[in-house]
């Protein structure tokens, strides 16, 4: 394998000081691994613009190729369960933190990271879902499994217009929930409507300090925001209700009280994405493929290039990505 490759590169100085380019890369610099993939659709997840602009501390290895999710063939394998041909999906695990990631031309990873491309998705169609897809079908799964159902209520989703937030709008309305979406842009009411939304809330009215509890609103939530946001959603959620927490755009802080843990046995459901076991990836990659529409991801996706990447990645640290951006890279 002589082949060259193009690749982002995060590096930093003596100072600390972090630099990214585009470089050329052979398949000798790549880092262990027993499955090379050639990449064929990539995305920009909020992580990933959290590490190309340094905002905060994603990358933990020097240099660094970004990236954490990606869709392309085997084109070598030394893992039992891979062959040369196969089509497969990466999230997370630590690729493009501490294991070079997806903005490359190949990837070198672990067998055991690696799940099946679904037959109903192009990889294309994998990276429109990406983590963020796939995060909030975790987050639908917790809520069912917490035995919560579109007849408990209606159920809220922060950062809707987001990549989580879209995505989990579009699944929680396929399976019949009433859905009540947070933005801050409500100028995209009729792209939330659009994906299953019946009711847009300014996100102004969550993300200010509140009461320990308020009115009952919703019996679920997916929060992709933290800090207030999700303090106040826990504090309007109904009896016995049921909320996931996936995400901290707002903040990393929790300021709330117990009040709607012990006075309404409120349960709040933790979501993670990057290190969550094989078992739990496949079911929900399969729920993925049985619930979503084409018609929600074309309207959740839009389309770029390889050359694209480091702009959207600071797109999306501004807040001026609405949905997701496919990156397709031959
Ligand atoms: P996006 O940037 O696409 O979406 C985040 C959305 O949050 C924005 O679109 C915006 O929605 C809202 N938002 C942004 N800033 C604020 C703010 N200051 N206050 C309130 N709302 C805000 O990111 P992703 O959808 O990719 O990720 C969302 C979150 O989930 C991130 O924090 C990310 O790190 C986390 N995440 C966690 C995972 C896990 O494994 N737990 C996996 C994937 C993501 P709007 O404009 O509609 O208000």
């Amino acid at each position: 394998m002589a082949e060259t490759f193009r690749a982002i590169l995060i590096s930093r100085d003596a100072d600390k000081k972090q630099s990214v380019d585009v470089v050329e890369m052979s398949p000798d610099d790549l880092m262990e691994g027993d499955v090379d993939v050639a990449v064929a659709a990539t995305t920009v997840n909020y992580k990933d613009g959290l590490a190309i602009t340094g905002k905060s501390p994603v990358v933990r290895r020097w240099p660094m190729i970004p990236g954490v999710d990606l869709a392309g063939t085997v084109v070598r394998s030394d893992h039992p369960k891979w062959k040369a041909g196969d089509e497969v999906v990466l999230n997370g695990w630590g690729v493009g933190e501490t294991h070079y990631g997806a903005y490359a031309g190949l990837a070198r990873l672990k067998g055991d990271w690696l799940v099946s491309l679904p037959e109903r998705f192009s990889a294309r169609d994998a990276m429109a879902i990406g983590t963020a897809g796939y995060t909030a079908m975790l987050s639908v799964l917790a809520l069912e499994d917490a035995g919560i159902s579109p007849a408990d209520g209606p159920a809220v989703v922060t950062g809707a217009s987001g990549g989580v937030g879209s995505f989990a709008v579009a699944l929680l309305a396929r399976r019949g929930w009433d859905v009540l979406a947070v933005t801050g842009r409500t100028a995209e009411a009729d792209y939330l409507k659009g994906l299953g939304a019946s009711e847009i809330i300014d996100r102004a009215e969550l993300s200010e300090p509140g009461k320990p509890l308020g009115k009952e609103r919703w019996a679920a939530g997916i929060d992709a925001v933290g800090s207030h946001t999700l303090a106040n959603v826990l504090a309007s959620t109904k009896y016995h209700g049921a909320v996931a927490a996936c995400g901290l755009a707002q903040g990393m802080d929790l300021p709330a009280t117990v009040a709607p843990f012990i006075l309404r046995g409120v349960s709040l459901l933790g979501i993670d994405s990057v290190m969550a076991p094989l078992e739990k990836r496949e079911r929900a990659w399969k729920r993925l493929s049985e619930d979503l529409d084409r018609r929600m991801i074309e309207r959740i996706a839009t389309d770029s290039g390889f050359d694209d990447l480091i702009d959207t990645a600071r797109e999306i640290v501004a807040g001026t990505i609405r949905g997701r951006v496919v990156a397709t890279m031959r």
